[in-house]
């Protein structure tokens, strides 16, 4: 956790210096807070405000009930720029999708879109681990390692064909777009900063009317190289021969 993140409720603000700003923490964030930082009381920690700036706060209080960190409102920074891309996904084995979903968060990926395809086991999207509030927290696992405090939004589509046909063009719209392909594909495109969209398949690879389908909605297929990379690989692979 390289930076505490906040919710705005959770803040509240001195009577006498308006600016001042103040969290007490009490949860997984304070356990890390004592654990790993082990601060002393003065010492300064990153904090991020959800869909807001980042501080530099300090540690006022560590006992037993939590965690009291104070900054100056007034002296906020922006989080980093976000990656111009949709991410396109065919739903991962579950285990496998927290972990993907964490990375995609850290690498900067704001619009996360986790569809159908052949290859994907039905049963996976009646997992546990696929409840709407886990997945958010998986995203926010991702910000708070990479020092971010914009929430991606996520969208999951259970039926690959009215997603792909509906919804997709109007995505594509304006953007660059393509499907990770290993066969017949172009090899990586060059580097740019342009809006793009990136579809990436499931473990068993997108069927070939899949892929047509997708090239229908005016993705290009794209070759990432001759070695076949699983799904958590290709994914920061293709983001940074997208956007070095
Ligand atoms: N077993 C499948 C490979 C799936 S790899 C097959 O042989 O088709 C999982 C996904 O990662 C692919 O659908 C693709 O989107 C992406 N991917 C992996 N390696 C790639 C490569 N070399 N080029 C382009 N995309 C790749």
């Amino acid at each position: 956790m390289n930076l505490i993140l906040v919710r705005r409720n959770e803040i509240t603000y001195s009577s006498s210096a308006k600016s001042q700003a103040r969290v007490l923490l009490s949860d997984r964030r304070a356990d890390h807070i004592r654990q790993v930082h082990q601060p002393s009381l003065g010492d300064a920690l990153k904090l991020g405000v959800i869909s807001g700036e980042i501080f530099n706060a300090q540690v006022v209080g560590i006992s037993e009930q939590g965690v009291a960190l104070e900054w100056d409102s007034a002296l906020g920074v922006p989080p980093p720029e976000a990656l111009p891309v949709v991410l396109v996904l065919a739903l991962p084995r579950p285990k496998m999708l927290r972990r993907i979903l964490q990375s995609a968060a850290s690498m900067g990926v704001k619009e996360i879109w986790l569809i159908h395809s052949y290859r994907v086991d039905k049963s996976y999207w009646s997992s546990p681990l696929l409840d709407y509030e886990a997945l958010m927290m998986q995203l926010q696992l991702g910000l708070e390692q990479s020092g971010d405090t914009i929430m991606p939004t996520l969208h999951l589509r259970k039926r690959f064909k009215p997603f792909v046909e509906d919804e997709l063009p109007a995505l594509v719209a304006g953007r660059k777009a393509w499907v990770a392909h290993p066969y017949d594909a172009e090899k990586a495109p060059m580097p740019s900063d342009q809006p793009s969209l990136v579809a990436v398949g499931p473990e068993g690879g997108f069927i070939t009317y899949e892929v047509s389908k997708l090239m229908d909605a005016g993705l290009n297929p794209l070759s990432l190289g001759q070695r076949i990379l699983r799904v958590e690989t290709a994914i920061p692979v293709v983001l940074t021969r997208l956007f070095p």
